[in-house]
């Protein structure tokens, strides 16, 4: 198993003290990985910063063939990334083999075409006399800090935009899941010229915070938690750094009795449910009209019952174990608070499940109030509420009375609802009778404190490119 770091082209064994690294669904230590020291930190920034004079001016052309090439060996090494993740993450190894690993692949070859293609307005003589033109360049060293959720997905989210962008990357995956990325280092070091591409492993409060405050990175882009993210906006603000924020969520769901019950119900099942919850769009705050309240909360609660939990070499297993043992101690402890409520019902689930491994079983809670801690912070595990409302104006009240403005979801058959609502809910994103999906194409990012930035897209693309203004006299 390879768990050396990239810096400056080498594969290194970090310098710093040993971290174990374990399997979620034993609890068994799988590795013990030494972090990088601060002067191996320090290394892989100089490394990029050197990097950078070459790679910042090749031409968009070079940078996507190199990302059409990483993208192929992705996908000629997809069952290895599966099993790494599947080992590290608790993830069903299908799961990650048929949905993510495609995913991955797809968003550097996005990438890779998106870099050819950067528009901006057009040359002129906006000043008599003068011709203006606009520029979009890299801006040099960009660290990217990735989360344990989709450790491999989220790396190439941040990759794979500033490096078509023209920029060098070191990045940090969480010092819990580092195995893919690490994977993914021994196939990028035969690749790309050293120092364009750096990994880094450790925990955040050393090596994260030595990366991120380096003088020579500009930018910083984070998917984590709302804490880390504010930790870093003020450790970098002395730097005047660029930061990227993806932040936390809590996705509420909007059903009205004119929606398609089963669709519904189809839906959260699999949406809430998707990577244990752990997935910061998850449809877990649903919001039910008090019509079909009665019918939803029955048919939910058949669902999620119905929801397999289990190994996660299993092919038949829909839900793997939570990511620490911290972590399912945290889950149950909003469910236990919430279970304490003497108007929440547990309509199934609401405990931890004995044996080894970090599982949770999949829980629906019904009777939840828009006041209650469970309806307005981030549980990130199988946890769903359902909350009655009455009317339009009251839901899009308590849809947006919330810290968060990542994702949301309307559930209606009729189109004006549909359209009125999406215009008025504040998040980065709202799907109408779906919820989950992401195309490369289309931007994944937040409002409030769910973070500013995009992932995908021209837009992300955009976020890793600098815009100038060129002016020439005649
Ligand atoms: P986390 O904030 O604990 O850790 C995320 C990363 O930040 C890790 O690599 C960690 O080592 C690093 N980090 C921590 N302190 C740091 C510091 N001082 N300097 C630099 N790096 C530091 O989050 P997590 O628990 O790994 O991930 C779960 C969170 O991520 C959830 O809140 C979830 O909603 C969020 N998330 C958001 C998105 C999105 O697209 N908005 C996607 C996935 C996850």
């Amino acid at each position: 198993m390879q768990s050396q770091l990239l810096i400056d082209g080498q594969l290194v064994n970090g310098q710093g003290a040993t971290q174990p690294v374990y399997n979620p669904a034993t609890g068994e230590v799988i590795a013990q990985v030494a972090e990088a020291s601060p002067e191996q930190v320090d290394r892989a920034v100089l490394a990029a910063d050197a990097a950078f004079t070459a790679w910042g001016q090749t031409t968009p052309k070079e940078r996507a063939e190199h990302l059409l090439k990483l993208a192929d060996l992705i996908d000629e090494h997809a069952e290895t990334f599966a099993k790494l993740e599947s080992l590290n993450c608790g993830k069903p190894y299908h799961c990650v083999l048929n949905d993510e690993l495609p995913a991955v692949a797809d968003v550097f070859r996005f990438f890779a075409g998106a870099s050819r293609c950067l528009t901006g307005m057009a040359a002129g003589e906006y000043l008599a006399g003068h011709t203006s033109m606009i520029r979009r360049d890299p801006l040099g060293v960009v660290a990217s800090i990735a989360p344990w959720n989709y450790p491999l997905m989220m790396a190439a989210w941040k990759l794979a935009p500033a490096l078509a962008a023209g920029n060098c990357v070191v990045i940090k995956p969480s010092e819990q899941t580092p195995l893919t990325t690490f994977k993914l280092a021994e196939l990028a070091a035969g690749l790309f010229p050293p120092g364009v591409l750096n990994v880094l492993f450790g925990r955040g409060a050393g090596v994260g915070d030595r990366l991120t405050g380096h003088d020579k990175v500009r930018m910083v882009s984070l998917t984590g938690s709302i804490a880390t993210g504010e930790h870093i906006i003020a450790h970098t603000a002395a730097g005047i750094k660029r930061t990227h924020m993806e932040l936390g969520g809590k996705a509420p769901v909007l059903v009205f009795d004119d929606a398609d019950l089963q669709q519904v119900v189809d839906g959260i099942r699999g949406f809430g449910f998707y990577n244990a919850g752990q997935d910061c769009t998850a449809a877990c705050r649903i919001y039910a009209q008090k019509s079909i309240y009665p019918e939803l909360v029955k048919r939910l609660g058949e669902a999620v019952a119905s929801l397999k939990i289990g190994a996660p070499d299993d092919e038949s297993t829909e839900l793997g174990p939570l990511i620490t043992a911290q972590h399912l101690e945290r889950v149950a402890g909003f469910v236990e608070r919430a279970k304490a409520l003497p108007h929440v019902q547990v309509v199934t689930g609401g405990e931890k499940v004995k044996g080894p491994g970090y599982y949770f079983q999949p829980t629906l809670l019904a009777g939840a109030r828009q006041e209650d801690e469970i309806v307005q912070r981030e549980v990130f595990g199988p946890v769903v509420t359902v909350t009655p409302f009455d009317d339009e104006e009251q839901v899009l009240a308590w849809a947006n009375e919330s810290n968060y403005g990542l994702a949301s979801s309307v559930w209606t058959r009729d189109v004006g609802r549909a359209h009125r609502l999406s215009a008025r809910l504040q998040y980065g994103c709202t799907w109408v009778n779906t919820h989950f999906m992401l195309v490369s194409e289309m931007p994944h990012g937040g409002q409030k404190l769910s973070g500013y930035g995009k992932d995908m897209s021209m837009y992300g693309l955009e976020d890793y490119t600098a815009i100038r203004h060129v002016m020439f006299k005649h």
